[in-house]
């Protein structure tokens, strides 16, 4: 099939890659040249506009880092709504339910239907193809895409209402942020009264303890004080605001998301938003006065 692909990042980079390594013939657009030349080493078509890309394909996916982003690529004056043969706008950013319904509405009028897709799963499943994929928006069109979606992850059909992936994926990065947070404290504990936490994490992971944190990044980014992970502090806090505004907007005041959305504030405050989210330990040592991983600092 040909597929367009605007963001080339730590994410739609590996997905684009999977995508052409699959057979299917990629149009891809980045703000970022270097990245376009990258993919169009591998076999892509370059585009040098989103406009560009919808004049070229009837499908096209999106992986961007803002709210503003995605909006801008769906609905700008060269974005994806001015073009000419684009039937169908995947969005596989995390924009939360308001904004995602709000480009299904703007595209709508422009007779494109938009699936809104976000993933979990890391850098590391995108390269390896096993992102979990939400998928809200029309079956038909869902129907239509889903052997193209199976290349990059397991695929979950979530509901046709706008917006319903992305409240799919904000609980699930609710429980992604508070056990990074968690795991931390858990630690620096530990690590204050004394205990390894080489130890302490590997007793997390044989017993009831065990989560994403304990399981992934502490024993890859945290313990080796690499904090590579390769998700943005900016990003994770992104997310946690969205929840927390999808929350409110229910009606609802979820206590432990709160206390959460506060220790990610001070994570970016103190971090910066560039900084990989597993140096969100960093702030919860300091106050503690230690530092926790193999080789003390
Ligand atoms: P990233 O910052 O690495 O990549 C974003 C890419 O979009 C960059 O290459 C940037 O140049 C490009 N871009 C930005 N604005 C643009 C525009 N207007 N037009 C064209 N290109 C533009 O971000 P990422 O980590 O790949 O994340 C992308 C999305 O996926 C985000 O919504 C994020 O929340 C979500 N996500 C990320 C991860 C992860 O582990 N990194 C996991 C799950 C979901």
């Amino acid at each position: 099939m040909e597929i367009g692909f605007i963001g080339l990042g730590k994410m739609g980079f590996p997905m684009a890659r999977r995508l052409i390594d699959a057979g299917h013939r990629l149009v891809v657009f980045d703000r970022r040249k270097e990245a376009v030349d990258r993919l169009a080493a591998l076999g892509a078509q370059a585009a040098t506009s989103p406009k560009d890309v919808a004049d070229r394909v009837e499908n096209v996916f999106a992986s961007l880092p803002s709210l503003q982003a995605s909006l801008a690529v769906a609905t700008a004056a060269d974005g994806v709504i001015a073009g000419s043969r684009v039937r169908r706008f995947v969005d596989l950013s995390t924009i939360g339910a308001q904004m995602a319904a709000r480009i299904q509405a703007a595209l709508a009028g422009g007779n494109i239907v938009q699936l809104d897709s976000p993933v979990s799963g890391g850098v590391a499943g995108a390269e390896k193809g096993t992102l979990a994929v939400m998928v809200s928006g029309p079956r038909a069109d869902f129907d239509t895409l889903k052997p193209v979606l199976d290349v990059i992850g397991k695929v979950f059909f979530i509901g046709e209402k706008p917006g319903a992936a992305q409240t799919m994926k904000l609980a699930n990065n609710f429980l992604s942020a508070t056990a990074i947070v968690a795991t931390s404290e858990a630690v620096v504990m530990g690590v204050k009264a004394g205990l390894d936490p080489a130890v302490m994490v590997d007793v997390f992971n044989a017993g009831s303890g065990l989560n994403t944190a304990s399981r992934d990044k502490f024993p890859k980014s945290v313990l080796p004080r690499t904090f590579d992970f390769g998700f943005a502090t900016g990003l994770m806090v992104k997310d946690v605001r969205l929840c927390l505004e999808e929350a409110r907007s229910l009606g609802l005041s979820l206590e432990v998301a709160e206390a959460v959305g506060q220790l990610w504030e001070t994570v970016i405050a103190e971090m910066g938003a560039e900084s990989d989210f597993t140096a969100a330990i960093q702030p919860i040592e300091q106050r503690a006065g230690v530092v926790v991983g193999k080789t003390p600092v």
